[in-house]
């Protein structure tokens, strides 16, 4: 067991894959705060094979305790906590670090960017591919900013169309769902965020070997 008091050593070297943070919240029945601290030091923190505790703090009046611990899953945490529940009532919550939380945030509205060096589309040589989403009806299709060339069908890059955007009237229209997007320039804001395509989309269409591997700026 390791209870080092730095815990952010320890979370900078996670090694599992599959382990979770749990922060719990321990309250120390009336009078029982000495109680506690006695077992500790005579028996430590009685922890089992596989759960590793990260960092604590107490408050200022020895009435809780709140304990950050990473485990493969809560029943080792459960195991921990049946040695102290005479002692303490235990609130276990499963967490991830705010810097998890703003990567999958990130990673799950980030445009989807299109990995040209591998995908079978060759346009017109300066190519600006952008995966649209049409709002209509979800159809996912393949655009050229730098011509204007659609693929209306991601899956097959043979399929294409050159759209017309020049006059102020004009619209790339869905060909699925044939509505017209709202605005003609739907890769300027405040359009763009409508039209473009997300990484999740895109996997969650099935359509994730397009993407490049590295996250678009
Ligand atoms: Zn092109
Ligand atoms: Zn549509």
């Amino acid at each position: 067991m390791r209870s080092e008091p730095h815990g952010r050593t320890i979370l900078r070297d996670r090694k599992s894959l599959t382990s979770m943070l749990f922060m719990i919240v321990e309250r120390f029945r009336p009078g029982c705060a000495p109680e506690v601290y006695r077992r500790f030091r005579e028996r430590g923190r009685l922890a089992p094979e596989g759960l590793r505790y990260v960092a604590s703090w107490v408050d200022l009046q020895f009435e809780r305790c709140f304990q950050v611990m990473e485990a493969d899953n809560e029943a080792l945490v459960r195991e921990w906590t049946a040695h102290w529940e005479d002692l303490v009532d235990f609130e276990i919550v499963p967490v991830r670090t705010s810097a998890d939380a703003a990567a999958i945030m990130a990673g799950a509205q980030r445009p989807a960017a299109l990995d040209t060096r591998e995908a079978p589309f060759k346009c017109c040589g300066n190519e600006e591919f952008v995966i649209l989403r049409c709002p209509a009806c979800a159809h996912l299709m393949v655009f050229c900013a730098e011509c204007n060339t659609l693929y209306p069908d991601a899956r097959d890059p043979a399929r294409r169309e050159t759209v017309r955007l020049t006059r102020p009237g004009d619209r790339l229209t869905c060909p699925s769902c044939a509505v017209p997007f709202e605005d003609r320039a739907f890769l300027t804001p405040p359009h763009v965020d409508k039209y473009r395509a997300t990484a999740e989309q895109v996997i969650a269409a099935g359509l994730g070997d397009l993407l490049a591997k590295e996250p678009a700026q």
